[in-house]
């Protein structure tokens, strides 16, 4: 476990996180107005977003339906009878003066996390629940002079506030967390997970205690949208904290705003001044209840999500439990796996997707469906080395040639010449020439076997690569020593 060095001994941090997951759909949870990213402003706006008099909400079954089953995915109890409220307060980019959420009785209720962590050890963090709730507008300040602007698009959308029990303890495992639930939202396809584009955010409750001690005030640092700054803010937090405590102060229940530029975090309000919000139940909205039925249906249709097809991954390929992790993350990279390694040599296919595939698409900046290789010439090209056509360093080669002209391996293999050479005679011809053209060499060689390596660098060399490593060696030796 991770403790933090205080002048009074170890602390250790406790850390809850608030998601709020914007639901794909369509249209937005009481409107028909679509939703979609980087429109024009207001131009994604119907009567009930902007709140004008009169206009009621109406559910979008959908959002629901969506908001079921990202909590049959977290194996997250359904509550098949909830309740939409008001929660009141006045915002310029609020027009009715009330947000709709869910407080008391939301939808979704107790479910698990499992972390897929580095040493292997998984750890679970619980989930409290799971709420549907509307999005408010924009203000845009920076527009006009003196004057602030209103973008009503994003107000009425469906967001799912997804809220954690206080597991975890150290930042690493609420990075864990966060890229493990946006694993199974993407699986799902109830939410995009793209934090660039706000379809992710994340409040990080953060407190400090001595170890096993009783849980301490909690701080809550509002709005983080990355991964990397969620961590930042948890490390400077919890110092902060330890500081105030260690020098005789105390922990006032905070929200805080985490400054991206500074990497620390500032008070934005205190407890005291926290609003009121007078939730009540809203009277132009009936319970929402829930058949079994429609649950059980949504059940059924549900993908085989990461900790299953993980599992699956270990049992069927024979993988390491930290490779089919890896594998898994994205169901695009999973499907891609299973088809490289399918009738092959499956450690062959993580060492390939993992290293030189994984590396060429960070270079390019591709995501896995615009790849330049696809799945089946990858595999080709470990046939190709597998049989022995072509040898491993020549492979590494190949796969760049793959990737510049997307041609299959086995026609530039043929173009290119670059088939293995074990033909002995051809081996040993270069051999032989090596040998003959440094004596100075042989003479060190003779007292240093090392130089081994160099000899077999320049048979390779002289041979394009081709050389079958085996018998390169083979021969040098014999002819070295003999
Ligand atoms: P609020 O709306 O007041 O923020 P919520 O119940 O929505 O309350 O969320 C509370 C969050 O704070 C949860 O994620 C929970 O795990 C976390 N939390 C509660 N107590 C602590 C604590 N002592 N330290 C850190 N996190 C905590
Ligand atoms: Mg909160």
């Amino acid at each position: 476990m991770a403790l933090i060095k205080g002048e009074t001994g170890d602390w250790e941090m406790v850390i809850g996180l608030e998601v709020h997951a914007q639901v794909s759909s369509q249209a937005k949870l009481f409107s028909g107005a679509p939703t979609e990213f980087g429109a024009d402003p207001n131009t994604q706006v119907s009567l009930v977003d902007a709140a004008m008099p009169g206009m009621l909400p109406v559910i979008n079954a959908y959002c629901v339906e969506q908001a079921v089953r990202t909590g049959l995915g977290l194996k997250a109890q359904i509550n098949l009878h909830s309740v939409f409220d008001r929660k009141n307060y006045f915002y310029a980019d609020l027009p009715a003066g009330y947000q709709i959420s869910q407080y008391k009785q939301p939808v979704v209720g107790e479910g698990v996390v499992v972390l897929d962590m580095k040493d292997a050890d998984s750890r679970e963090v619980g989930i409290e629940r799971l709420h549907l709730e509307q999005d408010a507008g924009k203000s845009l300040h920076d527009q006009h002079p003196t004057q602030t602007y209103i973008d009503l698009n994003r107000a009425g959308v469906a967001l799912m506030e997804i809220v954690s029990k206080p597991d975890m303890r150290n930042a690493d495992e609420a990075a864990a967390y966060l890229t493990k639930l946006r694993s199974i939202l993407r699986y799902l396809g109830t939410c995009d997970g793209n934090m660039e584009e706000g379809s992710m955010r994340c409040d990080v409750n953060v407190s400090v205690r001595k170890p096993g001690g009783e849980l301490g005030t909690r701080c809550e640092i509002k709005n983080v949208n990355s991964i990397r700054f969620v961590k930042q803010a948890i490390e400077y937090e919890a110092r902060r904290q330890i500081e105030v405590i260690e020098g005789g102060g105390k922990i006032v229940q905070q929200t805080r705003l985490f400054d991206s530029h500074k990497g620390e975090t500032r008070s934005m309000r205190s407890k005291e001044e926290a609003h009121d919000y007078r939730y009540f139940p809203d009277p132009d909205l009936l319970p929402l209840v829930l058949a079994q039925d429609f649950v059980d249906g949504i059940k059924a249709t549900l993908p085989e999500l990461p900790d299953d097809k993980k599992a699956r991954f270990v049992k069927d390929y024979g993988i390491s439990v930290y490779d089919a992790g890896v594998m898994v993350a994205e169901r695009e990279t999973a499907e891609f796996f299973e088809n490289v390694a399918k009738g092959r040599d499956p450690k062959l296919a993580v060492n390939w997707v993992m290293g030189d595939f994984f590396a060429m698409l960070n270079r390019r900046g591709l995501a896995i469906g615009d790849s330049p290789i696809k799945a089946n010439q990858l595999g080709q090209l470990i046939d190709l080395i597998k049989d022995g056509t072509i040898s491993g360093r020549i492979a590494k080669d190949l796969f760049i040639m793959m990737e510049e002209s997307g041609k299959d391996p086995a026609v530039l293999v043929e173009e290119k010449g670059l088939k293995q050479v074990t033909d002995t005679g051809a081996i040993e011809a270069a051999v032989d020439q090596i040998i003959a053209a440094n004596p100075d060499k042989v003479e060190q060689y003779r007292a240093k076997p090392t130089m081994l390596g160099w000899f077999v660098g320049q048979v390779m060399k002289s041979t394009g690569g081709k050389a079958n490593p085996a018998s390169v060696n083979e021969l040098l030796k014999k002819k070295l020593d003999g």
